[in-house]
């Protein structure tokens, strides 16, 4: 796998760390396709590289003009696509949607779906799979507040 190229991994106990420099490099990664060899520009993985145990997440981009060359559905899990930057359009089961900075798409994991950019900039994106169905606590249901108060230095 490609990293960004000034891409830093820091390891914590209890933690990881990644930083991946601005939005506007993100476009800049190549990553290898393991189902087909083709390489998938603008799309990092960081479940390996964080040590993420319950959900895969890819940073991406594409750029003005360019569109993921495939369709494609999930055996397992459903995919949460946030926009952060740019303009394009999501296909879920054959209807188009506009998507742009600000849009949020879950997807289950039967929907066939493909997505392009059909703005002038960068479309950054991040796009989150998880498990269908596997989530047992949520929000503060699962967060637990220590007693101790944050002490910064
Ligand atoms: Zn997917």
């Amino acid at each position: 796998m490609t990293t960004l190229d000034n891409s830093i991994i820091q390891n914590f106990p209890n933690a990881s760390v990644g930083h991946f420099g601005s939005l506007e490099n993100w476009s800049t990664t190549r990553v290898p396709l393991s189902q087909t060899g083709d390489v998938f520009p603008g799309k990092l993985w960081i479940k390996d590289l964080l040590g993420l145990t319950g959900t895969e997440v890819s940073l991406s981009s594409i750029p003005a003009g360019g569109s993921v060359p495939y369709d494609h559905t999930h055996d397992q899990n459903e995919e949460l696509y946030i926009f952060l930057t740019g303009e394009g359009q999501m296909k879920l089961d054959g209807e188009i949607i506009d998507v742009k900075a600000g849009s949020v798409v879950r997807v289950d994991p039967v929907a066939v779906r493909c997505w392009r950019n059909t703005g002038e900039t960068d479309l950054v994106h991040i796009v989150i799979q998880s498990k269908a169905g596997s989530l047992a606590q949520w929000t503060a249901g699962d967060g637990m507040i220590t007693s101790n108060e944050p002490i910064w230095d």
